[in-house]
């Protein structure tokens, strides 16, 4: 279900909000990071909204995991980085800010990158 007078990233979905498209299909949409960690920081969401990963159902889980590597393989050949880190935060004491469940594709390109 959408919740799109509360939740940014349904805001997103719905185009109420502008963003850069990385990939879509009729269950998920990514996305570009706004505050790219790395170059090609990308976040995976279901367009249905679940809050995060003690809320997500099989049908979105399956959705956003399904499409991962299709994701994966594009930033990939697009940047050129050398790994590639999926991280999911869940609860604000994980650092969970947006609550609707998203996996982040944060590109590696070795030390000094930005990130970890
Ligand atoms: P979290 O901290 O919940 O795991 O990740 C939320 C992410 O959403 C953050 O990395 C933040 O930069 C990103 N974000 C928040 N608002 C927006 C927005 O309006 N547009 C985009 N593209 N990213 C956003
Ligand atoms: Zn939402």
């Amino acid at each position: 279900m959408a919740k799109s007078d509360s939740c940014i990233f349904c805001k997103i979905i719905n185009k109420d909000i502008p963003s850069a498209k990385v990939y879509e299909d009729d269950n998920v949409y990514a996305f570009l990071d706004l505050s790219q960690v790395t170059k090609g920081h990308t976040l995976v969401i279901p367009k249905n909204h679940e809050e995060n990963v003690y809320e997500l159902s099989e049908k979105n889980c399956e959705a956003v995991f399904k499409a991962v590597p299709k994701i994966a393989r594009a930033i990939k050949a697009t940047y050129e980085p050398e790994g590639l880190n999926l991280l999911n935060n869940n609860g604000e004491a994980a650092g969970q800010s947006v609550f609707h469940y998203h996996v982040h594709l944060i590109p590696r390109y070795g030390k000094g990158d930005g990130f970890g």
